[in-house]
Order: C-alpha cells, then structure tokens, then sequence
C-alpha cells in the first residue's frame, strides 16, 4: 500500500481536530467537510482544505455519504478517516470508500457490520473465548421464549436492541410480571430508533463496573492490547469521566485479559483500533459489546503508553506492521480524563452560545482537546460536548491533584459547562479511592440534589 499524502477528515469538532494533528505531525495533508453551521469551526480553519458539505443537521452533511465521497474526489483525498460516532461504524461506508479506490482508516467492513450487530457481535465474542454476560442465545424470537430465558438466568434481566447504541434501547426487567409490556416496549422502541425491533435479553449485573480493552490488529493476525480504562463514571449510560489504569484491575490480570483479548483480534485478523467493552464484577469480566473505531476516551491510553493511537490507525491502513509488539508495550503511571459539555452541571440542559472567554489550562501532562477558542460560536445541532482535559501523573492522587490544579485553570465563558461537576466529583472521597461502579455517579447526583 502506497503511504497516505491526503486524509479527509469525515467528522467535526475536536476529534476532527485530533486526527489532522495526527495528519500533519506524518506530513499527510488534511481535507475538512463541514456543515454550513461549521464554516468557521477550528478544524476547518486549520485543514489545509476544506469542504462544505451540506446543511446543519447531520442527517444531510456528516451523514451525507455521496456528499463525502464527492468531497474525496474532488480534493484528490487517498483516505478517509471516519472518527467517532457519524459514518465511523456504518459498514457500507466503510465499503464505498474502498470502493472509490480509497483508503479506509479503520477495520474491515466485515468486522465492523458483525460487531454493529450486538447479537451477532456477542455470538462472535463467545466464540472466539471472551466471557460473555449470561443471555439468550441471539435474538428472542417470542414472549414464550423470553420468559424462560429470564427464568433460567433469574431476574433482573436486561432488554437490548440488537441494533442499540450510545447507552439508548435497554430495559431493566425486575420481575416476571413486567415482562410482557417491557418486551412490547423495547420492540417497538427499538424499531423506531433503530429501524430494527430485533431484541435480545441478558442477566442484569447489580453493580458492575465498565472496563474496556484498547486492541490493534494489523489485518493480518497479529493484534496487541494496550490495557484497560475504567469508564464506569457515566451518567444515563453515558460516560462522563475515564481512567487508565483502572483501580480494581492488577497487573496480572491485566496482562491475563489483555491477552485473551489480543488472541481474539489475532485470530479474527482484526484491523485497526477497537474496544472490547466488559462489565466487571467480583473479579469476573462480562463481554458487553466491541466497538470498531477510535473512541472518545483513548488518549488516556496514550498517556500512559506513549503511543499515538490515530498515527497508529493510519499506519495500519498503509499497510504497516504494529509500531509495538505486546512485550514492548509498557504501561507508565495514571491518567484521568474529563468530559466537559456546554450543558448545565446539575439539569444537563444543553447550554450551546457564543465563546466570549476561553482560556485552556497547560503545563506538564496537561492536555485539552477542543476545537474552543474566544469568539467561537458552539452550534446547537451537534453533541454537546465542547472539549476534553486530560491529565497524566505518576500515581493516581498525582493524577487528581493535577486535574484539580487544571479545571481550576479551564475558563470557559458565555455558557454553562460541566466543569463545576468535575470539581464536585473529584473531591468525593470515594472516588479519590477509586471505589465506585456504573451505579455510582447517578446515585451521587441524586444524592447531591438531596442535600439542597
Ligand atoms: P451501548 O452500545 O448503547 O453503549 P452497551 O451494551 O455498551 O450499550 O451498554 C452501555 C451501558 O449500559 C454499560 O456501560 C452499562 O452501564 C449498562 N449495561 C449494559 N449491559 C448491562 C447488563 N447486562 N447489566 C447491567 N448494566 C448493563
């Protein structure tokens, strides 16, 4: 494979700005799209050329496949990176752009449409050894079947959309009597979500934690793992807050997981970056749902591996063999990462508007990736989450203190952000112990409402 001398960029905001960073530190020149509410996004302003691509809403510019690929020809673009969310995980994508004669940063559309298919993707998982959390076999064909599924495995149980996504389409069943309505429900839900009403029941974990491994494959059958991150600070199934490492897991059971993780991309010939997502329980790991794609949190990953996981991606879609083999991968202290959102901190009502101060906090192992700056307008169309700080520190309490030193320093005025939520939470004595699981940060929000 010829090396990459043109990337467009097919997202926005910072992780548009993430992978043009990638871009330019390897000599690749980058193409923006854009919507016409993103003409003056940073992104666009620092690609070397820019594209619109069609009207706010992201159904008709981010969306916009032919739009995309016309985008690509018409630059003279020789790949194309999908990012997060959007077209990242849309097999038929994926399938166009290779099709166009370009490259496709990211997995083989094959992987990437039977890990879209949690049914499909969960069957997979089992078979290739990951432990699975108990369930029905695939989908539930009818109510009769369900009802001895949930026996077997006991109540609770879960109700999830083969075709869910972003922490949308499930059901918590408490009992036998709720069944039937719940099932209806998360049908026709799914249905009008997703287009697809397949569903599919698992054991409902009283209070788990959320623990994902980073893997890379070369598409050849060699894969390594890059260790976990704890992701189980999350907010209606959303997360809010990542580290790495996580404090429940030791090093040989890191290196014990990792493993069995990395032998499964291996023999799948996976290519590419991707999470295995685990819920964690008494030491146990459940296999929850892979994603195909870069993710929001993984440069928490970076910090503490010191590898640069979208200079990786674009490598791999070259054609390179891994820049590590698995003995060479060392992990090195702890990192935190903070979701900040333009949205209240205690509604979350969204709170998009005009930049009118922006300051970003610095020094050592400090980082912020935003696409923010003074004079910025935040469009109301997109997620609503603005910028991303991220801090690294030798030891945990390093890595907190440093993170209380950098949000005191984050300005960020015209709008109301999540950054006084993250002063709140970091001060909270159980997290400072690390003693928390995905039930914790809604129960702590309550518990502040309380107080009042
Ligand atoms: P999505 O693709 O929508 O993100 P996931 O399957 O990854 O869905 O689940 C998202 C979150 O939902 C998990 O991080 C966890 O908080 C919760 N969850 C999912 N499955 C279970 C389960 N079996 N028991 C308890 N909580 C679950």
């Amino acid at each position: 494979m010829p090396d990459i001398k043109k990337l467009l960029i097919a997202n926005r905001g910072e992780i548009a700005l993430r992978i043009h960073r990638a871009c330019h530190e390897m000599g690749i020149r980058t193409v923006a799209v854009h919507s016409t509410a993103d003409t003056d996004a940073m992104h666009v302003r620092l690609a070397d050329e820019a594209i619109c691509i069609g009207p706010p809403p992201a159904s008709e510019s981010y969306l916009n496949v032919a739009n995309i690929i016309s985008a690509a020809e018409i630059s003279g673009a020789d790949a194309v990176h999908p990012g997060y969310g959007f077209l990242s995980e849309n097999a038929r994508f994926a399938e166009i752009v290779e099709a166009h004669g370009l490259l496709f940063v990211g997995p083989k559309p094959e992987h990437i449409r039977t890990m879209g298919d949690k049914v499909a993707a969960k069957r997979t998982a089992g078979a290739l050894g990951l432990p699975l959390v108990p369930g029905s076999d695939g989908a539930i064909g009818d109510l009769a079947e369900a009802r001895a599924i949930a026996a077997r495995i006991g109540y609770p149980v879960i109700i999830k959309a083969a075709s869910g996504g972003g922490g949308r389409g499930m059901k918590v069943v408490g009992d036998p009597d709720a069944l039937e309505t719940q099932m209806q429900q998360a049908g026709s839900e799914a249905k009008a979500a997703f287009g697809d009403a397949t569903v599919y029941l698992e054991k409902y974990l009283g209070n788990p934690r959320h623990i994902e491994f980073q893997v890379f494959g070369d598409g050849k059958g060699q894969a390594i793992h890059l260790g976990e991150r704890d992701c189980s600070l999350q907010r209606r199934h959303q997360k809010v807050l990542e580290e790495a490492p996580s404090s429940v897991i030791t090093p040989e059971e890191r290196a014990r997981m990792g493993g069995i993780v990395a032998r499964a991309m291996a023999d799948m010939a996976y290519r590419g970056a991707g999470t295995i997502e685990f819920l964690w329980e008494d030491g146990d790991f459940y296999f929850i749902e892979m994603n195909t794609r870069l993710q929001v949190e993984h440069p928490v990953t970076e910090a503490i591996t010191g590898l640069d996981l979208v200079r990786e991606q674009i490598r791999i879609a070259e054609g390179h063999p891994l820049t590590l083999r698995q003995q060479d991968v060392e992990f090195r202290g702890h990192a935190i990462e903070c979701r900040i959102n333009a949205e209240d901190p205690r509604t979350f009502a969204p709170s998009p508007g005009l930049v009118t101060q922006y300051h970003a906090p610095g020094g050592m192992n400090v980082r912020v990736d935003s696409g923010l700056y003074a004079g910025y307008r935040v469009p109301p169309y997109y997620d609503s989450m603005i910028a991303k700080l991220i801090v690294y520190g030798t030891t945990r309490a390093g890595a907190i203190r440093r993170l209380r030193r950098a949000l005191e320093e984050f300005v960020i005025e015209g709008m109301k952000t999540t950054i006084p939520l993250h002063q709140a939470l970091i001060e909270d004595p159980d997290f400072q112990r690390g003693d928390y699981t995905i039930k914790w940060l809604e129960q702590w929000l309550a518990g502040e409402e309380e107080e009042e």
